[in-house]
């Protein structure tokens, strides 16, 4: 109940999985440990390496542990963090720095090591890309293993969280929060730290947990025991609400649980409109995490995997076999069903250990995606001969990113054939002949679509970049965000492009940018023809619930009327309208229709 004589407290961070909350607060408090620093001398210098050698071993011991426990009770894509952790924690970066610490200044194991994180640490902050700045907090939780282990501190305590329990915690390693959210127990998730892509962030989505990170001091404002309502859409933390916010935190909480029966309830039913035209929504994923929930949502097959994310945690790139395995891993587990791997779309911003001088004055224009990987060949070969070598295991759809012209293909799938031929004349089995297509993200790629259509075995629109260059906003630039806006007129004249030119050519076309997961421009997309569009899991259910309700030749109706418009806020405007006129009786209809305008995917 909520205590009335405290006055409520209101926290904000960010919504970093879907869903609301109502329990008491678990501060889980997992202090940062106080390195003790030490000057040594030179006859201590040997036996401290030794020390340090030690505690690095006993460090991996115990995630080779965790990794089976979590392995046998999750299933092994949680384990990967895991996985992830103890490469840090062998990787030359940690355990040759430190080492030298030890030895050039005399100083002891523990000290050397927190010095060191911080370093590996500024490395990361140094590089936009959100993804990778979160890494930092994995950066400390193997340093803090390592000192614990190197004081003699106890690791890995179990904790006992009260049931439907809010746990609140200032960073929660991603293995106490698998361990916590598959006890059950756990009614949300609230840490100071973090972000939409921090790896806790990620764990809780895949488990379905609610939670908000990035809260600020909410470790320190929550005190144990606090009733606290959170809301992990939102990202709204309240700590011992009012009655009335209660039961508006309990409505929104029953609204939710409703819209995943539904989704539950469609997972299996097709995406088909009222006049039978069928439209196959697959998923967009990053990380192997995400599978179990992109298959309960009712994806048909994964219609993007950013394998650029593989790249995490390290300052080395994945080996043949490290992709060989992450492939495998998919294709096995959705067990047949399509899978579209998108070659790495590094470069520019997303290159790991990239000093600041060495970064391109523009990224966004420079060496990246297939332009990065034609550049930089042995690269992009490992990950071509592991492709080949796990399409075996399922059906694989490979497709290059950021193809600007039919050369840029031509050498892409040459450079294909000849690992192909490379890997057979090494006896390896290789699969048979699978799709090879493309992503239409530049204007460029859209206004020859005829000619790559006649090379490009499918075709799938990436609009987070289409918009990006065509309407020339940087999507990492805050201050021209306003700008993006997907039914601007020479967007929807490129797509009608793109899409008439697939259709001459006789080849699928797909749409795997974040335009597809937001239900405001599915009857456009329906219009157009879209065979395929792919997204995150949450997005599935409703735009799968707009295609079934409407007929194709409304929607082509709808669209011949936009597209009379000029401007990108009458378009809106008007398909707004049209959309409340259509739906406006449904209970169930996506909140996102009454919402503003979608700001879109500004990372990467
Ligand atoms: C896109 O550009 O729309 C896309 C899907 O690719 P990414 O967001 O990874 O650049
Ligand atoms: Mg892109």
């Amino acid at each position: 109940m909520s205590s009335q004589a405290t006055p409520t407290l209101r926290l904000m961070g960010i919504g970093a999985s879907p869903g609301v909350a109502v329990g008491h607060a678990f501060i889980l408090d997992r202090k940062r440990i106080r390195t003790p620093k030490l000057r040594l001398a030179e006859a201590e210098v040997e036996p401290e390496r030794m020390r340090m050698k030690t505690a690095v071993d006993l460090s991996d011991r115990q995630l080779a542990e965790l990794k089976d426990q979590i392995t046998r009770t999750e299933g092994s894509d949680h384990a990967l963090i895991l996985e992830a952790h103890r490469l840090m924690l062998h990787d030359p970066m940690l355990v040759d720095a430190v080492n030298q610490l030890i030895v050039e200044d005399r100083i002891n194991a523990e000290w050397a090591v927190r010095r060191v994180a911080r370093k590996i640490k500024h490395l990361f902050d140094n590089i936009p890309d959100e993804y990778f700045r979160e890494r930092r907090s994995d950066v400390d939780y193997v340093a803090d293993r390592i000192i614990r282990n190197l004081m003699g501190q106890v690791v890995d305590e179990e904790v006992e969280v009260p049931a439907e329990a809010i746990v609140v915690a200032h960073d929660l390693p991603p293995a106490d929060a698998a361990m916590m959210a598959r006890s059950g127990r756990v009614a949300g998730f609230v840490t100071d730290l973090g972000g939409q892509t921090s790896h806790t962030a990620i764990v809780a989505r895949a488990r379905e947990t609610p939670a908000v990170v990035g809260a600020g001091r909410a470790s320190e404002q929550i005190s144990p025991g606090d009733l606290v309502a959170m809301d992990g859409t939102r990202g709204i933390i309240l700590v011992n609400p009012t009655e009335e916010q209660l039961q508006s935190f309990r409505e929104e909480q029953r609204r939710h649980q409703e819209a995943e029966q539904v989704a539950l309830a469609t997972k299996d039913l097709e995406a088909i409109s009222t006049d039978s035209f069928r439209i196959r929504l697959n998923g967009n994923m990053e990380f192997l995490e995400e599978i179990p929930s992109l298959l309960a949502h009712g994806a048909e097959g994964i219609g993007l995997y950013r394998t650029e994310f593989m790249f995490l945690d390290r300052k080395t790139a994945p080996t043949e076999e490290e992709h060989y395995r992450a492939y495998r891993q998919v294709l096995e587990a959705m067990g047949g069903r399509p899978v579209t791997i998108r070659t790495l779309d590094l470069g520019g911003d997303k290159v790991p250990g990239k000093t600041k001088h060495e970064k391109e004055p523009n990224p966004a224009m420079g060496l990246r995606a297939i332009r990065y990987c034609l550049s930089n060949r042995e690269l992009f070969r490992t990950q071509l001969r592991a492709l080949l070598r796990a399409s075996v295991h399922g059906n694989l759809r490979l497709m290059f990113p950021l193809i600007c012209g039919v050369s840029e293909l031509r050498e892409a799938r040459s450079e294909l054939e000849a690992c192909r031929t490379e890997l057979g004349r090494a006896g390896l089995p290789v699969g048979k002949r699978f799709p090879v297509g493309i992503m239409v993200e530049t204007p460029s790629a859209a206004i020859i679509a005829d000619r790559l259509a006649q090379e490009a075995d499918f075709f799938s629109v990436g609009t987070n970049d289409l918009i990006q260059y065509s309407l020339a906003i940087d999507r990492q630039n805050r201050e021209v965000a306003y700008l993006y806006r997907p039914l601007h007129l020479s967007v929807l004249r490129m797509l009608e492009t793109i899409v008439g030119a697939a259709k001459a050519a006789n080849i699928p076309v797909s749409m795997c940018g974040e335009m597809a997961g937001d239900p405001l421009y599915t009857l456009v997309l329906l219009a157009l023809g879209f065979d395929e569009l792919s997204m995150t899991s949450g997005q599935i259910p409703a735009v799968k619930r707009f295609i079934r309700r409407v007929s194709r030749v409304d929607a082509a109706e709808l669209l011949r009327e936009a597209m009379e418009l000029t401007t990108a806020e009458e378009i809106e405007r008007f398909m707004r309208t049209e959309m409340d006129r259509r739906f406006v009786d449904t209970p169930d209809r996506a909140p996102e229709l009454t919402g503003d305008a979608p700001s879109g995917r500004t990372t990467g």
